[in-house]
């Protein structure tokens, strides 16, 4: 491993590590280390997923924070590297999972991806937006309250999931530490996209798919053609994106440590292991939709929309067959699997996608394309402009998004 200093590097003085740290990543996604409620949680559980994957004293340091981006990433200074999570991005799984659980109208996923666009339209310092989505969002929340229950079962859920998204990242690191373990993991994973990417190409007639036939009322022949660009999307996504087989060989670590940890340390049954984590690709899926949706709203290009919620796509088909043919071995659990993962696929269409992909669309153009400046009075209009308004503003979107 190279020892080259940054520019950061160069600049960072003798101020303490994790400070510097911190700083970056206000700069960087608006950061507020002060909302870390679970310092104490992160580290216990970091202990465990790195205690699982058999490299312990190899691995960095964890650091966590919280931000509106909810990304988890590996960070490099002074020569050493930090595991940054965002504390924020459990945060957000939990919420997706109290909505799958516990909703049965399409509001509620409405209603999240309103806060979402509202605070990172709020880190692009677009007021207009912001406040309008934020005023969305907070209308939706007192018309439609989301209901608590499952609580168990659904910290448990999140607990996998972040489990999962750490040791994913770790996996990153492992593949750098041992080349053998690379190779044996990258062999599986491009077998893996291999087979995926010819069953998008498959017209299977399963009750699954007869299941969408129904539900959206489809032709079978233009399924037929939607499937075929469905592979010909994915083998895009492959070829603009070489580093997806790593991405799906991470997946594949994650999951063998992620079972490890929840399995002997927490007890937590295969079945619903299994269930949590093909959720857990469903939500990362749905966070690159949102983003497709923030782009529209700015008016940026929607090319990359297909390259990267294909690109999860792939990963979720992908655990999906590693779960069918390498993962459990017990040849009585197949069928069973199976049938409950249809039933959680096909709620989460009911529940999460449906909402978002046919009624969501028109209310954000409808937002988009209302006179921003209705939301505001007339006096404010008339300071508008100035440094103290701006700051009026991302206070009430603050305030109604949470962050206040
Ligand atoms: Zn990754």
């Amino acid at each position: 491993m190279s020892e080259s200093k940054s520019i950061y590097d160069l600049f960072a003085g003798s101020k303490p590590v994790e400070e510097l740290i911190h700083s970056y990543l206000y700069t960087d996604r608006l950061a507020d280390p002060q909302k870390v409620t679970l310092q104490n949680y992160y580290q216990m559980m970091y202990s465990d997923v790195c205690g699982f994957t058999g490299m312990k004293e190899k691995l960095p340091p964890l650091i966590v924070t919280f931000s509106r981006s909810r990304k988890t990433d590996i960070l490099r200074l002074k020569g050493k590297e930090y595991l940054v999570y965002d504390q924020y991005l459990g945060q957000t799984l939990n919420m997706l999972n109290r909505i799958y659980f516990n909703s049965n109208e399409p509001f509620h996923i409405q209603m999240y991806a309103c806060k979402y666009l509202a605070e990172q339209l709020r880190v692009l310092c677009n007021h207009h937006g912001a406040i309008n989505f934020a005023k969305a969002y907070s209308e939706l929340k007192i018309s439609s309250p989301l209901p608590i229950n499952n609580v168990e079962q659904r910290s448990i859920y999140t607990l996998a999931q972040e489990t999962f998204l750490i040791a994913h990242e770790l996996a990153h690191l492992a593949f750098r530490y041992s080349d053998e373990m690379k190779k044996e993991f990258f062999e599986d994973a491009q077998q893996t996209v291999e087979e995926a990417l010819q069953r998008y190409a498959i017209d299977t007639d399963t009750p699954e798919e007869n299941n969408i036939l129904e539900r959206y009322n489809f032709p079978r022949e233009d399924f037929k053609k939607a499937r075929l660009d469905l592979q010909q999307q994915a083998q895009h996504a492959i070829l603009t994106r070489p580093h997806l087989v790593e991405e799906i060989a991470c997946d594949s670590f994650a999951n063998l440590v992620t079972f490890g940890t929840m399995g002997g340390v927490h007890k937590m049954e295969e079945i619903d292991f299994i269930e949590s984590i093909s959720m857990c690709m469903r939500h990362l899926r749905l966070l690159e939709f949102f983003k497709s949706l923030l782009d529209y709203y700015c008016d940026k290009p929607q090319d990359d929309f297909h390259t990267s919620t294909r690109s999860v796509q792939l990963r979720i088909t992908s655990n999906r067959l590693e779960y069918n043919t390498f993962f459990f071995t017990d040849p009585t659990r197949p069928n069973e699997i199976n049938d409950h993962l249809n039933n959680m696929s096909n709620r989460y269409a009911e529940i999460i996608d449906d909402p978002l992909l046919f009624s969501f669309p028109a209310k954000l153009k409808k937002i988009k394309e209302h006179d921003n400046m209705e939301s505001l009075s007339h006096n404010s209009q008339i300071y508008f402009g100035s440094r103290k308004f701006m700051d009026m503003v991302f206070y009430d979107v603050d305030l109604l998004t949470g962050w206040a």
